[in-house]
């Protein structure tokens, strides 16, 4: 399967304030075990993420790229890679496809990977995950990190269903081995 990943809340901890440097990049615990179970069943894994620090010209773009070699580096202490990191830096304002809730980075890894929806599951922690998903045809976790409480108690539309929950990305990972995708 393709198995895609929102990044913060389900891989490190939400900032409100945003992940601006590498030192504010703190791993969920398991997270980073659980990415390496993954590739250890022979999953492509990649990461989608809205990253609008950029956009709002909070960061540039090398520092994103420190803040994943840390994310890199510490997943291949675990014996874990990536197989792609998608990135989204519009800012709200000016947001393209691109931006979750648009379709465009999952779309785009469908291409890339020659993957299937059917055979695709995007793991997050807010609404807009599952929105982005949902247009592209995708399964659904919503792991409960982050900001996937909040999400699960404001309700989800009947629109976004089915959609799993899952304690968080170690759980996420259980379900995707049972292929459980419905609640
Ligand atoms: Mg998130």
């Amino acid at each position: 399967m393709l198995v895609l990943l929102d990044r913060d809340g389900v891989i490190n901890e939400d900032r409100a304030d945003f992940v601006k440097s590498p030192d504010e990049l703190v791993f969920i615990p398991g997270a980073l075990e659980a990415i390496a179970t993954l590739n250890s069943r022979g999953h492509k894994v990649v990461i989608v993420t809205n990253q609008s620090c950029i956009g709002r010209g909070l960061i540039t773009l090398e520092t994103l790229d420190n803040i994943h070699g840390k994310l890199k580096s510490a997943l291949k202490a675990k014996g874990g890679r990536l197989d792609d990191i998608l990135i989204a830096p519009d800012a709200p304002w000016a947001a393209t496809e691109n931006r979750k809730p648009g379709a465009g980075m999952i779309l785009e890894a469908l291409t890339r990977f020659r993957e299937q929806p059917r055979n695709t599951v995007l793991v997050g922690d807010s609404k807009r995950d599952l929105q982005a998903a949902c247009i592209a045809g995708c399964h659904r976790i919503l792991v409960q990190t982050g900001k996937g409480r909040a999400t699960q108690s404001e309700g989800l539309d009947r629109a976004l269903l089915p959609v799993s929950i899952a304690r968080d990305l170690t759980e996420a990972v259980t379900f995707i081995g049972e292929g459980r995708f419905t609640p």
